[in-house]
């Protein structure tokens, strides 16, 4: 069971009279508020702050700190969001003052080594993707697609063509069709056929001279690779269209293959997901995007570029859609997604991937035996497993496992996402998970599995509180105590 003391408020804790720091008798002459600030400004009544020692409040935050699960205390198999471990060595290299006293405002010719990193990361991204050229700008995944959809809409607008449609499989992520209505284009749901894959017919019913782009997640939110993504490709093109590969998933196909051979023509990069950047208290993350050639020149102003031996940022792009976020974008996950690729080097970061997808399938064949995966035999990445047979039969849903799986100190997996499997639950291990991690999470799963529905349905037990209404929480969060509202 949790400390109590650890879900009680300061103003609860408070005790009249304790102090933290006790100062020496005033040895100067004492001067009143009122004498040194005018009447209108002071409160009639002094703030009522909690008394409290030194110890109580280092423990009160301390205690706090542990409730949360994080990768760095819990195996955290939240699929879609790659939480695998983030290596200390990065953090230690971004916190360098080389690194975290640059202002930029200083003049380029004393930021040389920064405009180098990022220079050189620009050109490594466009060699993991296979397209040439690279805005580091975007502030995250979301950000990027926007960004690179409002390249494509400059981009036909240049050649005078007026296209108004964006694509998107129903497993996209939600953040596709939101960029798109975004960036000003009308979204269009393609169906997905029964194994998961884009459904060829439905899509080539809604493929015309309207669209624009068709955006993509390949490997897809189900943790599988469409094989037909050459075939819609060159479709897409035949129409002159463009192919956008939401690259939320290249932690499965690093240097193993690459968005622009495979037809993409714009792409973003989550570093936070597929280059270890820490995660998962909202940010910051960056969301840097690779586009073909000829889309290169409306990417984002400035980019970094080598005249000779000097770095500088070229402003100087007349078909650019201009700024999209301040500065360099956020700069500091991108100094960790370098020092991650540079310490992989090319062969490091293909067993990367091979390892995530070894440990996914290595998982998935064992829950495949209590928890049906309906898509696909093998993954890439991560899996998607139904708990729709469980509630059928004993009326437990994936929510109520994803709750217990708490009490056992996993951190829950992605639930009821993507919305093409019946109550889904989404794993993805990553690679930096050892086997006698992936053996016990999958013995605990199956546990619960046998475990009383009632039991359960309460889940979980060992948290200061136990299922608060989310929508609600998120609506409407109530912060005063944990006991409000019930
Ligand atoms: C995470 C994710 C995104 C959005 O990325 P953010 O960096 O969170 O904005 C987009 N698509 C997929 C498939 C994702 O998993």
């Amino acid at each position: 069971m949790r400390n109590t003391q650890s879900t009680q408020l300061l103003s609860e804790l408070s005790h009249a009279g304790r102090k933290a720091v006790r100062l020496p008798a005033c040895d100067v002459p004492e001067v009143s508020l009122e004498q040194l600030l005018p009447k209108s400004v002071l409160a009639e009544q002094p703030p009522q702050l909690p008394e409290l020692a030194e110890p109580d409040i280092v423990r009160h935050y301390t205690n706090l700190s542990t409730l949360n699960m994080s990768v760095d205390t819990h195996f955290y198999p939240l699929g879609s969001c790659t939480m695998k471990y983030n290596p200390k060595r990065n953090e230690r290299l971004a916190s360098l003052p080389g690194m975290i006293d640059l202002h930029p405002y200083q003049p380029e010719d004393s930021l040389q080594g920064m405009l180098q990193l990022l220079f050189e990361l620009q050109g490594f991204l466009a060699e993991i993707s296979g397209l040439p050229a690279v805005s580091l700008q975007p502030a995250a995944g979301a950000h990027g697609e926007l960004t690179a959809l409002m390249a494509a809409a400059a981009y036909y607008k240049s050649i005078g063509e007026e296209r108004t449609v964006v694509l998107t499989p129903d497993s996209a992520h939600g953040t596709n069709p939101a960029s798109a209505h975004m960036a000003g284009f009308k979204t269009i749901t393609v169906k997905s056929s029964e194994d998961g894959s884009v459904n060829m017919d439905d899509f080539k019913s809604k493929l015309n001279e309207q669209v624009a782009v068709f955006m993509i997640t390949n490997p897809s939110t189900l943790g599988l690779f469409d094989g037909q993504m050459k075939e819609i490709a060159d479709l897409v093109h035949s129409h002159g269209g463009l192919i956008y590969l939401d690259g939320a998933n290249m932690n499965a196909v690093l240097g193993v293959t690459r968005p622009g051979d495979f037809g993409a023509d714009m792409m973003h990069f989550n570093p936070h997901k597929t280059f270890s950047g820490p995660h998962g208290g909202g940010g910051p993350g960056a969301g840097p995007i690779c586009v073909t050639e000829k889309l290169g020149e409306f990417l984002p102003s400035p980019v970094v570029v080598k005249d000779g031996d000097t770095y500088r940022l070229d402003n100087d792009r007349p078909h650019s859609i201009g700024r999209v976020r301040s500065f360099f974008g956020n700069v500091g996950v991108l100094v960790r997604a370098y020092c991650y690729i540079i310490s992989h080097g090319p062969d490091g970061l293909r067993s990367v991937s091979e390892n995530a997808v070894l440990n996914a399938n290595y998982l998935a064949s064992k829950v495949k035996h209590f928890l049906p995966i309906p898509k696909g035999d093998r993954c890439m990445h991560e899996f998607v497993a139904s708990a729709a047979k469980l509630k059928a039969e004993r009326g437990i849903t994936a929510m109520d496992i994803a709750k217990r799986l708490l009490d056992y100190g996993y951190h829950s997996p992605t639930v009821y996402f993507p919305m093409t499997v019946p109550e889904a639950i989404m794993v993805e291990p990553t690679e930096t998970e050892s086997k006698a991690t992936l053996d016990a999470f999958v013995e605990t799963l199956f546990r619960i599995t046998e475990e009383p529905a009632d039991l359960l349905h309460d889940a979980p037990h060992t948290t200061p509180i136990s299922r608060p209404n989310e929508v609600q929480a998120a609506r409407k969060p109530c912060l005063r105590s944990p006991m409000c509202g019930s």
